[in-house]
């Protein structure tokens, strides 16, 4: 067996790469700078420690994402991602989604909270004081357009 088939092999029915892993490397590597700039910014032994444990969490995110990478257990390592996309990137791509929808449509409508379930109401801008009914939860409220 050359190398290449030897590499093959260790490789075979590993998970690799996905998106959490690029997550947790982009954190290590964060994590990392901030150890060097806070070791560096001064000598005092609580900039050590805190440089240490930087460190050490980046040590820490390091090794979970090469874990996650050669592990061998892809059904644990595809929950994980489904609960990361799920809870953290799904949200943070929902929330810039409505906060772009929001600068685009500022200058025609405004957007108020609804106070009985939280859902965003969209309405036009300029109407002056209007009564506001919820189309999820069907509270009514007013407020200034
Ligand atoms: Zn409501």
């Amino acid at each position: 067996m050359n190398f290449k088939e030897k590499l093959a092999k260790f490789f075979a029915g590993r998970y690799g790469g996905d998106s959490l892993n690029t997550v947790l490397n982009a954190f290590s590597v964060a994590a990392l700078i901030a150890a060097v700039i806070v070791f560096g910014a001064s000598g005092t032994a609580a900039a050590k420690v805190i440089s240490l444990i930087l460190w050490l969490v980046s040590l820490g995110l390091l090794g979970l994402g090469l874990f996650r990478t050669f592990s061998r257990n892809l059904t644990a390592r595809r929950a994980e991602y489904e609960w990361y996309r799920s809870h953290i990137a799904a949200p943070i791509a929902k929330r810039r989604r409505e906060a772009r929808t929001r600068r685009e449509q500022s200058a025609t409508h405004r957007f108020f909270k609804c106070p009985g379930c939280g859902q965003t109401v969209r309405v036009p801008k300029g109407k002056g004081k209007i009564r506001i009914t919820c189309p999820k939860c069907g509270k009514v409220f007013e407020k200034k357009s």
